[in-house]
């Protein structure tokens, strides 16, 4: 991969639309690239590792790391919060290699106040029904948890226009390189 300035990207989009799973395509297909590990207060799921997937820590940590402003960003979503650890993003800019973040809506909004210059990818579902279905596919939440992620994916698919890009999610392997490709993209203008 070539690399061109340092620039962060943020992957976001509702909930159950493949943003884990892009990210993770991305991985096998380019290790290479750099993917923020998040703190959250969220349980693991089955076959989640501390320290790969998230750092799972409790209520305490996170109020001691947002208190100490060792938070990029952090959002509340679903009765966890989430947060992406400032520190190693911030090394990976100072030696000008590229940063993804796959984070929700919330906190997109906030790196586009503190980091003007990074570029906000929206990954867009071919449909709702299509959202709705893959969120329910999953099945790691119950019914009552989807619920409540769907009427938040509502909203949020009408912020899809704060968004510099968007890549549709129908063909997973499309949609990891056109993300690939965009981690390395000159700014525009
Ligand atoms: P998110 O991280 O956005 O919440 P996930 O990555 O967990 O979403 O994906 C939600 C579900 O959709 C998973 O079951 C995943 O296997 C499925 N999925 C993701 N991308 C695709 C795709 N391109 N085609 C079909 N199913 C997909
Ligand atoms: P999940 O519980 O499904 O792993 O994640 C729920 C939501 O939190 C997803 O939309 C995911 O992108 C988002 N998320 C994961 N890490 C972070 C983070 O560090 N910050 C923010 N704001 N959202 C995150």
């Amino acid at each position: 991969m070539t690399v061109s300035p340092a620039r962060l990207t943020v992957l976001s989009g509702p909930s159950g639309v493949g943003k884990g799973t892009v990210v993770a395509e991305v991985r096998r297909r380019h290790p290479e690239v750099w993917v923020s590990v998040s703190v959250t207060t969220r349980r693991p799921r089955p076959g989640e590792v501390d320290g790969e997937h998230y750092l799972f820590v409790d209520h305490e940590h996170f109020d001691w790391l947002v208190a100490n402003d060792g938070l990029l960003e952090w959002a509340e979503y679903a009765g966890n919060r989430y947060g992406t650890p400032r520190g190693p993003v911030e090394e990976q800019l100072a030696q000008g290699l590229p940063a993804l973040l796959e984070i929700e809506m919330q906190g997109a909004r906030q790196v586009r106040a503190s980091a003007p210059d990074a570029q906000l990818v929206f990954l867009a579902p071919p449909s709702f029904e299509v959202l709705a279905s893959r969120l329910t596919g999953r099945g790691s939440e119950p019914a009552d948890v989807i619920a409540h992620r769907l009427d938040i994916a509502r909203a949020e698919m009408a912020a899809v226009g704060d968004y510099d890009v968007v890549v549709v999610n129908d063909d997973l392997a499309r949609a990891a390189d056109e993300l690939v490709l965009l981690l390395t993209a000159p700014p525009a203008g």
